[in-house]
Order: structure tokens, then sequence, then C-alpha cells
């Protein structure tokens, strides 16, 4: 038997997450039409979001450069009760088998559950030795039910800061989702992923809606 899509990325709304020094989201309906029309002004990093090389890199790709094979794939959701701030090693990290080439791998580390609490700033981070184990694996991409995979502002130490997460994975043309949520609901198993993000031409990031479903 089958088992049953879930939902992973979150409904866009005026609460849906973001970076503190973002702006909200902004919805109007056109009024004066006998059709409801609405028009949405959104940062393509606000909400679940997926991002591209050029994020970082002026000659990277964007995302509306991939084939939609890249995003509809087989993948692991790794999974971490983590704490605030804390840094997470591949031996953090609980998976039912490792990634293989062209998979995505998915973090549950319990943030979605913070999103309208101060402390879903203060995110478990991968370090640059997953990073780097993720890249030589060849991973198609990454996603964490938090802000970033990145260390947290409040404890960067590095000015300007480097970034290093990023870096790694996206000069190795592995892609990052941000904002994932109901991760606890697959948490540990191997997965069926489909996330489509929109192709806005030339964009840095996309918002997309993303499924997955226990293999
Ligand atoms: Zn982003």
């Amino acid at each position: 038997m089958e088992t049953e899509w879930k939902e992973i990325s979150h409904p866009i709304d005026r609460n849906v997450p973001k970076m503190p020094f973002l702006p909200e989201p902004e919805f109007r309906v056109i009024e004066d039409a006998s059709l409801r029309a609405t028009e949405i002004r959104i940062v393509t990093h606000v909400g679940t979001h997926l991002e591209a090389p050029i994020h970082l890199f002026d000659d990277g790709a964007s995302i509306d450069e991939y084939p939609l094979d890249r995003w509809i794939t087989d993948g692991v959701v790794a999974t971490v009760d983590a704490e605030p701030l804390q840094e997470l090693t591949l031996e953090d990290l609980n998976m039912p088998q490792e990634p293989e080439k062209g998979e995505a791998l998915l973090v549950r580390t319990g943030w979605e559950d913070r999103i309208s609490d101060d402390s879903y700033f203060e995110q478990p981070y991968l370090s640059e030795d997953v990073a780097n184990w993720i890249a030589d694996r060849e991973l198609s991409w990454i996603g964490v039910d938090s802000p970033s995979p990145e260390m947290p502002n409040s404890i960067r130490e590095r000015d300007p800061f480097p970034f290093p997460v990023h870096s790694t994975l996206l000069e190795n043309d592995v892609l990052i989702a941000e904002h994932l949520t109901n991760l606890s609901s697959i948490a540990g198993k191997a997965v069926e992923v489909i996330a489509l993000p929109l192709p806005y031409v030339d964009s840095d990031a996309a918002h997309a809606r993303i499924a997955a479903r226990p293999k």
C-alpha cells in the first residue's frame, strides 16, 4: 500500500516564516473587477523556498535553470532533537540510510515547532564537515525545518561572515531549501520527494511547494 504524500512547505500568508530583516509579504485583492484577483509582493527568501548558486556567486546558476528531474527524487530525512545554537555533526544526524548521489537530504531538528518564537532564529546549524560530506556525495538538494542551515547571526564571529555552509553547498551545485515544516511526520524515513520551485527567471531563490512520502 502506498503511503500518503506529506506537505512539507508552509502555507503562504502574513504569518509565513521569514528572517526578521526581510519585509513582510503583502497581499492585496484587486477590487475593481468582476473577478477576484490577488496581488502578492513577497521576497523570494520568505517562506519555504529553494536557493540557487547565484544567491552567493555572481556567475552561478539561477533557480529557473534546473530541469524538473532535479526536483523529483528519492531522499532521506535525518532526525536530531537539537538544542538552540547547536552545531550538528554527522554523528548527530540519525538517518535510516545514507542519501546517494542525486538524492535529497532533509534535516528534521524540531525547529518547525518554534516558528512563532524568537528561538526560531537560534537554529541548530550544519558543521562545515557535514557540508563537505554533502558536497562529496553530490546530493541534489538539502532542506532544513529552520531559517537556515547556517550558524545563527547571534553567534557569528567572523565579519564579513563567509557563509561556509551555503558556500560549500552552492559551489558544488547542491541547492538549499529553507523553512520546511512537518518533517516530524517523516522523521528518520527514506522518502520520495517532489520540490517544485517556481521558475522565476534569473532568480537567486524561488518559493516552492514541497511534498514527501515514505517509501
Ligand atoms: Zn534563503
